[in-house]
């Protein structure tokens, strides 16, 4: 492609994007694509000719985004948010330009030096302490297989990755019934086994593993000749916002010497502003915390912020230097791809750099701040509506609810409202019982949003009785 051609497209790009971005609201916030459509809008064979940009970029229009559910619509309250703020938009479209492959310091100096400031800016934003070292993972996943995988090496003397784990005793990992479906994928990559993954049931009002549940599980496996190797604690877990007692979870890890994974994915973002840093207080004696600044902080996907106290144990983990990769006289660069588990990596610190610097940290506490007044609000609505239950209360801005006496009918509710298209929920179980998750998070959302919300559950409501 000749220049004057890329440049006319790269703008083309721009200007479907800021489009894209301005219809959002009178869209339907899910897709209304039937299994199998965009499949058949799409040839079976690949093209032998190359084909005019007009046309392909024709097609996309036409076929792309009426297959997508968007995900930056202001009344996207379903999951967790995946907001790309414009400003790390405009840094991804500089990154995809320049696509670099930033694995070594010496692949790409500018990459891993923002990276290392800009994972200060953010440690230091959510008010973790100076001594926690930062790396940008793909996905909390990885961050937590990371440090699944260091709490393994570590209980083993750094022996496993070389002679495996067959003929030792079970290696035990704890986390609470209420953590991320990727702490048990971590474990089964680990090659540990969920049947050693075990479960402390949770209690109180914000949910979090009962301590001596926890101490008594511990004891109990090291009575059995098991090898307790680690805890996974959880600051907002996903169905229901879930915190456990970090400090108390900390302490035990300390008598047992046991390494302690704080997964904060979506929870964490909201720690940028310091009223609500007593959901995971004693965080400061963890060993690897994790949170996604591509969930609610605004940066687009992918971005995730893994700290961990000691660098050298993932390094001892995770590091290989075969020859080609080796670097001459360059002692005391960071090579980012020794933290990670893929060797091959993105430039993306820049969309924090430009996230950070457009909005400032107090420019994103405000727009943190009125989501999670926005869902008290909406949360009050409903607990004085007729008819309808609040099943947990808001934890930061994500709360749930179902109708009363009816199970059938409140999932029903989920499925009605989602066709209706004005917002997008989902729903959960509590107790064994349906329950419809609300959370607030998307940054092109306004107060009259919750209006619209109300509205629509109401009318959906209706419409089934
Ligand atoms: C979203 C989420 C995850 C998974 O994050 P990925 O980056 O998609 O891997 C893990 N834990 C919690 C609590 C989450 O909210």
């Amino acid at each position: 492609m000749k220049s004057d051609e890329f440049e006319h497209w790269a703008c083309k790009a721009a200007e479907f994007t800021v489009a894209y971005r301005d219809g959002l609201n009178d869209m339907p916030v899910r897709s209304r694509t039937q299994p199998g459509d965009i499949y058949k809008a799409l040839p079976k064979a690949p093209p032998d000719t190359g084909s005019p940009m007009e046309e392909i970029f024709a097609d996309f229009e036409r076929i792309v985004p009426p297959g997508m559910t968007h995900w930056q619509h202001p009344r996207f309250f379903a999951y967790f948010p995946s907001n790309a703020a414009p400003a790390s938009v405009i840094a991804e479209y500089l990154v995809t330009g320049m696509a670099a492959q930033c694995m070594l310091w010496q692949t790409s100096p500018a990459a891993t030096e923002m990276e290392t400031r800009m994972l200060e800016w953010l440690r230091d934003g959510i008010g973790l302490p100076s001594d926690f070292a930062g790396v940008i993972q793909d996905s909390a996943s990885s961050a937590t297989l990371a440090a699944i995988l260091v709490m393994r090496e570590r209980a083993l003397g750094w022996a496993g990755n070389t002679t495996g784990l067959s003929g030792g005793p079970c290696l035990r990992v704890y986390a609470s019934s209420e953590v991320h479906s990727s702490i048990d994928r971590a474990i089964w990559f680990s090659g540990i086994g969920t049947d050693n993954l075990v479960r402390i049931p949770t209690s109180g009002a914000i949910r979090g593993m009962d301590p001596d549940l926890l101490d008594q599980a511990i004891r109990a496996d090291l009575n059995a000749g098991h090898k307790p190797v680690g805890i996974v604690a959880c600051t907002g877990g996903t169905s229901n916002g879930a915190c456990d007692d970090i400090a108390a979870v900390v302490k035990i890890a300390k008598t047992h010497d046991l390494y302690t994974h704080v997964d904060a994915a979506w929870a964490g973002a909201a720690m940028i502003c310091p009223e609500n840093r007593h959901l995971w207080s004693g965080v400061e004696g963890a060993d690897s915390v994790v949170f996604n600044p591509h969930k609610w902080l605004g940066a687009s996907f992918d971005c995730s912020a893994h700290f961990i106290r000691d660098p050298q144990a993932l390094r001892r983990t995770l590091a290989i230097q075969p020859e080609y990769l080796r670097t001459l006289d360059q002692d005391g660069v960071t090579n980012y791809s020794e933290w990670s588990l893929p060797l091959g990596r993105r430039f993306r610190a820049l969309k924090i750099w430009f996230l950070i610097r457009y909005h400032g940290l107090d420019g994103l506490r405000d727009i943190i701040r009125k989501h999670i007044e926005w869902t008290h609000m909406l949360c009050a609505r409903l607990r004085n509506t007729e008819g309808i239950e609040i099943v947990t209360d808001p934890i930061l801005a994500l709360f749930s609810f179902r109708l009363e006496n009816d199970d059938d009918k409140t999932l029903k509710l989920v499925e009605a409202i989602n066709n209706d298209g004005r917002i997008y929920l989902t729903q959960t179980k509590m107790s064994g019982r349906p329950a419809i998750r609300f959370t607030a998070g998307s940054f092109a959302m306004q107060a009259s949003d919750i209006d619209i919300a109300y509205q629509a559950i109401m009318d959906c409501r209706k419409a089934l009785s």
